[in-house]
């Protein structure tokens, strides 16, 4: 046969579309998440790799990250597109977004989206309305909105501003932290009470505290600085038609004992599932933290 110039073109253009289009074909069902990084007073360079390696090892995510610039620097080149995920998970504490990148990613929740927010990335943003909304409780001041606390027999007190303590956190240790919702599919099947990895245990988070499900509290033992109170851990709110899942658990520098803990890891994984496409298959491992012994994964 002989190739004319026009048929030989056509040809390459099919098969690098058949290449392409295969390539797609082996992201099918996955679950196309977008960490969001850059800015943080936690080293995010250590945490991101972390949290994409952990998420792309279970086989359901695609997982691309997105750096914001660094303070200062000129932030008209950083334009997420979210409409490309269905989930976003944040790893950001620092400036504010631009207003154009606040009121896309407002949208992208509003119309469905997931976003998972991971230990200092609740600090992030004050003064934006619909951020605190979606997070509900952040590290604000004791003036800036409404506290949860709850008893050990899971009632749940609604605390107004300027009650009790601003936000905050006493020395690190290791913290028993307690299912509050064990039929949650994030929770389903941990035990109700185990010991996370060496971490902050975050007190006294503030704002508007609406639509709040509480799925883990840890006891913040005032010998360790904490506040004597069961303290909320892990919670999510709806938000439109989409889903925030917040897990103040996660801190990094110098140990990263927070993030390889088997329990906080499988949940921000499972939170990840679930706010995208509102089931969770990814099982409890076999070494799972109990009440007596921590387990981390290995780096
Ligand atoms: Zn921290």
């Amino acid at each position: 046969m002989h190739w004319n110039p026009r048929s030989l073109i056509v040809f390459i253009l099919v098969v690098f579309l058949g290449f392409f289009a295969h390539a797609e074909v082996g992201k099918v069902g996955k679950i196309r998440l977008l960490i969001i990084d850059g800015q943080n007073n936690h080293d995010w360079r250590k945490m991101t790799p972390w949290h994409k390696a952990q998420l792309e090892a279970t086989g359901l995510f695609t997982v691309d990250v997105s750096t914001t610039p660094s303070g200062g620097a000129d932030w008209a080149g950083w334009q997420p597109d979210f409409s490309k995920y269905q989930v976003v998970l944040s790893n950001y504490n620092g400036q504010a977004w631009p207003g154009p990148i606040r009121k896309s990613f407002v949208e992208f929740i509003e119309n469905g989206g997931g976003a998972v927010i991971i230990h200092a990335a609740n600090n992030a943003f004050p003064g934006w309305k619909e951020y605190d909304q979606m997070i509900g409780l952040g590290w604000r001041g004791a003036d800036y909105g409404k506290r949860i606390t709850v008893a050990d027999d899971g009632a749940v007190t609604i605390h107004l501003a300027k009650d009790g303590a601003d936000a905050g956190h006493g020395s690190q240790w290791e913290f028993l932290v307690t299912s509050r919702d064990a039929e949650h599919p994030v929770m389903k099947g941990l035990p109700v009470t185990w010991k996370h990895g060496q971490d902050e245990l975050y007190h006294g988070q503030r704002g508007p505290a609406e639509n709040v499900h509480l799925l883990a509290t840890a006891f913040s033992d005032k010998a360790k600085g904490g506040t004597g109170e069961n303290e909320p851990m892990v919670w999510w709110i709806p938000f439109g038609k989409g889903k925030v899942v917040t897990n103040v658990m996660g801190h990094v520098g110098p140990k990263t004992d927070a993030i390889q803990c088997a329990g906080a890891n499988l949940i921000t994984m499972r939170a990840c599932q679930w706010v995208a496409t509102g089931e969770v298959t990814i099982p409890v491992p076999e070494k799972f933290p109990s009440v007596e012994q921590v387990v981390l994964l290995e780096k």
